[in-house]
């Protein structure tokens, strides 16, 4: 504890400001000397509350942008969860919007890059459509650098690469087989499926010697010119066009398919799901806080994509929610719990949209403040009515190494 945040300094500020409180007298009355354990809980408890009154007393300081602590730039709503994934309420007071506290310059940085990646261009891209949250009309803006989607039914095309069209009212999803080879060894059955980007001599080495009639080729494309276009490549690279199935690259409208989505987590997906948390915690414990320098490591890799020291965002085992099964969903919505880390040191928060995959988002190892349950929170964003529900039940300070309770999340 620094000297400004001595209790002592605290009460003497206080003092000066003509406040005195039964807070203020319990903490006159203890002197500085280290305390025993019990004492040193509750005397954190209590400086706790007075560095959060010194912090409301103290002269406004210029709104401060909580990326890149800009406080000149002009500022902008930024939504804690990107409005791509729908737009929420809790209350008229509170709808986890970030007002004057991300400034213009980053809201738009976010926008042009890891937002718009982590819309387009991942797992939760996909289920937005699923979810109802982006009309079918509007599938070709999806983006497949970092998600592949594969055709999941028995059958000569399983494996094969499948991409998401729209029908003709812009009503329904059409799954389209984007121009791409599949190509099976009559004897094993087993089917290598390569898009038109992925066919390389390299790629194809193994099947430059093929016996005759040992080999078949599945070339598929929405167009006879992207069938060709694929038929030129594969022989480009000195591989011969043998036993050659052309096939239509559409399903029928209204067809039920089974389709298997793989994603490709780079950072772009990392830091845009590591600013929904970094968001959402600014909304619950407010700029002053997520502006600690705890936080910087985060910060920064979020706003510029610096390297960290160790992965801040990583996949999470299991459930968010309390006695959730796995395999089972107890709701379709988004969930995000801050909480303590398993050594009670550091801040964590758990993130998923959709209630699909799960990550951890490490704020820091070992928060250099004052240990508060009230920094611990979860909401739950229901995509289906907007309403955003707390996780978890009411909060209260609590003395050092007690178990905070928790009654909705799962540890
Ligand atoms: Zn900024």
């Amino acid at each position: 504890m620094d000297s400004l945040n001595r209790p002592d300094k605290l009460c003497a500020d206080r003092r000066s400001q003509g406040q005195t409180t039964r807070k203020t007298q319990l903490l006159d009355y203890k002197a500085w000397d280290p305390p025993g354990p019990v004492e040193q809980s509750l005397f954190q408890c209590y400086a706790f509350g007075m560095s959060d009154v010194i912090v409301r007393n103290r002269p406004a300081s210029p709104p401060t942008c909580i990326y890149c602590r800009a406080t000149t730039h002009p500022f902008t709503r930024e939504h804690a969860i990107n409005e791509a994934f729908g737009t929420f309420k809790m209350d008229s007071a509170n709808d986890f919007v970030l007002k004057d506290i991300v400034c213009q310059q980053c809201n738009q940085c976010f926008g042009d890059t890891i937002d718009l990646v982590l819309g387009r261009d991942s797992a939760e891209a996909i289920l937005r459509y699923k979810f109802g949250l982006k009309s079918p009309a509007r599938a070709h803006e999806l983006k497949y650098k970092r998600v592949a989607l594969k055709f999941r039914v028995e059958g000569p095309f399983e494996g094969a690469y499948v991409e998401f069209g729209s029908d003709v009212g812009g009503m329904n999803l059409v799954p389209t087989f984007p121009a791409q080879i599949g190509l099976r060894w009559k004897v094993s059955g087993k089917t290598k499926w390569l898009l038109e980007s992925q066919i390389s001599g390299e790629a194809l080495a193994e099947y430059r010697n093929a016996q005759p009639g040992s080999l078949e080729m599945l070339i598929l494309g929405p167009s006879e010119m992207d069938r060709k276009r694929v038929e030129n490549r594969v022989r480009a690279v000195g591989v011969p066009i043998t036993n050659k199935r052309d096939i239509v690259g559409r399903t029928q409208t209204n067809d039920q398919i089974l389709t298997e989505i793989s994603t490709q987590l780079d950072a772009d997906i990392l830091r845009a799901l590591a600013k929904i948390a970094f968001n959402y915690v600014a909304c619950v414990d407010g700029a002053d806080f997520i502006l600690r320098c705890d936080f910087d490591e985060l910060r920064n890799y979020i706003r510029h994509g610096t390297a960290p020291r160790m992965p801040l965002v990583v996949l999470a085992q299991g459930g968010i929610l309390t006695g959730e099964p796995s395999g089972l969903k107890f709701t379709d919505g988004h969930l995000i719990a801050f909480e303590w880390n398993k050594t009670e040191r550091g801040l964590v928060a758990r993130v998923s949209l959709f209630n699909h995959t799960k990550y951890h988002v490490l704020f820091c190892t070992d928060y250099s403040g004052i240990w508060s349950n009230e920094l611990v929170s979860g909401h739950h964003f229901d995509v289906e009515t907007g309403e955003i529900s707390p996780l978890f039940s009411a909060s209260t300070i609590h003395l050092l190494g007690v178990t905070p309770g928790k009654v909705a999340l799962r540890r």
